[in-house]
């Protein structure tokens, strides 16, 4: 041991699902791991709190068909994968002026159809883009320039089809459509090779008994090899390893997975710094806002819609059974979340119990939502995510992968960093 108190093969930053998806992978392949963590638990925006008897997911929940690593890994921790069914029942849509309960968002038909074609065009030029590099193909440079409201309108929808594109995308998006880049959209519906595929790739399953369980199973076979509570603050690489400092503590190793947020990298002093292009992208990539609620109703809501789109304090809201939950992508008070959740479900406050609320923009750590690109900042700033550097400190985490925005993309991008690592291996002599 040549620098550092405690000394590993490789260091990973982050028990979130790539950070443990790294080390899950490389532990199989005989590698000597350790995985630092700041916060007390596991899990980062995947994480489950008690409502009453049972646990919720106040972050991630759904995945799709086109999500092969997380529904792979879900079954191969012996989890069960069931239909969300939320698409099997008609939508409450509180659009300006009207809430309807029907199962096409309410609009007149000619409008419905300048919306639809103005997706089906954006869905045209989508599937031109390479999910894996989007920003090489010549198409996304002009998508890039627009926002996805402009460039919606710019194709036919009408002001009430705006409306209902911001109800049905803004909540997912945790940003109005207006502050979101026709390219990001355009990556996802390539990324899921379709645009129904993309629409329903963010409500089609979920784990029986919660996601949460995703990252715990994992922990549990990487047992004593975490350590919670152990924020990293610095890292330096130096010519035959790294060396990582949390508060007093050094830990030395031959490589390190950083696999934490964009906002929390920020914080971290990194030696030498990285590239140019990764520095700015740091500083000037941010998260959408989001808090989301879950509550257990005391007696089954009495209406027939399972899923809320569109509104305010909730922008989406949904129901499994008696567990309801709901995302705010605007500040508001908790009590006006548990009013707002009540009232979308046909129930009074009162019937609401064990009311769990996770602010993840005040999350230390976490710094928002997600990573969702502002016009101009795709083709910017994606490529410099994505170069893969061969050098000891690698990134991982959704940010860096081709599903920005979800529990796939952390898998992704955990296993790809592992086998990066296992494919250079004077990294790890
Ligand atoms: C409200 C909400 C709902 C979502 N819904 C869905 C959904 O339904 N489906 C879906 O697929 N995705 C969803 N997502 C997105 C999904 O949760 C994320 O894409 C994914 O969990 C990111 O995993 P990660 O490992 O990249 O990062 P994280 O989960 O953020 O993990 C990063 C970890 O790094 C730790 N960390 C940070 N700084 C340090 C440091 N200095 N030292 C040590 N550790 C540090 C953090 O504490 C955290 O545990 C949702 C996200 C949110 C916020």
């Amino acid at each position: 041991m040549s620098r550092g108190d405690h000394r590993s093969e490789v260091l990973v930053v982050g028990a979130g699902l790539a950070g443990l998806s790294a080390a899950d992978r490389l532990v199989r392949a005989g590698v000597q791991v350790r995985v630092l963590e700041a916060s007390s638990g596991v899990g980062g925006r995947v994480r489950g709190e008690w409502s009453g008897q049972r646990l919720v997911d106040v972050g991630a929940e759904f995945f799709g068909g086109p999500h092969r690593r997380i529904r792979a890994l879900i079954t191969a921790l012996g989890l069960r994968i069931q239909p969300a069914e939320l698409e099997r029942a008609p939508v409450l849509w509180r659009l300006p002026e009207r809430h309807r309960v029907t199962r096409l968002p309410p609009l007149p038909l000619p409008e419905l159809w300048h919306l639809g074609r103005a997706w089906w065009q954006l869905r045209r030029h989508a599937l031109k883009l390479d999910p894996d590099r989007p920003w090489d193909c010549p198409a996304a440079t002009g998508l890039d320039e627009a926002s996805l409201a402009d460039w919606l309108a710019s194709h036919g929808a009408t002001e009430r089809g705006l409306e209902v594109t911001e109800a049905l995308v803004g909540g997912f998006a945790t940003r109005p459509i207006g502050q979101v880049s026709a390219a990001h959209a355009a990556w996802w519906i390539t990324a899921a090779d379709g645009l129904l595929a993309a629409w329903r790739s963010g409500q089609q399953y979920v784990v029986d008994g919660g996601a949460h369980q995703i990252p715990h199973r994992l922990a549990d076979r990487l047992g004593d090899r975490i350590m919670t509570g152990t924020p990293v603050t610095t890292i330096t690489e130096h010519r035959d390893g790294v060396v990582l400092g949390t508060g007093e503590r050094q830990w030395a190793a031959d490589a390190a997975i950083l696999a934490i947020p964009l906002p929390a990298l920020r914080h971290m002093a990194i030696d030498p710094p990285p590239a140019p292009g990764l520095r700015e992208a740091i500083e000037q990539l941010s998260y959408g806002h989001a808090v989301k609620i879950a509550a257990t109703a005391r007696r089954t809501p009495p209406v027939a819609h399972r899923a809320v789109v569109g509104g305010q304090p909730l922008a989406i809201a949904w129901r499994h059974g008696r567990t309801l939950a709901g995302i705010a992508t605007t500040e508001a008070t908790g009590d006006a979340l548990s009013n707002d959740l009540a009232t979308a479900f046909g129930l009074a406050p009162d019937d609401l119990t064990g009311t769990a609320v996770t602010d993840w923009t005040h999350e230390p750590g976490i710094g928002g939502s997600y990573l969702v690109y502002a016009p101009g900042q795709l083709t910017g700033h994606a490529p410099a995510l994505h170069h893969s550097r061969p050098t000891r400190i690698r990134y991982a985490g959704a940010d860096f992968s081709s599903w920005l925005n979800s529990m796939e993309g952390a898998v992704q991008s955990g296993q790809a960093a592992a086998a990066d690592l296992l494919a250079a291996p004077r990294t790890l002599a």
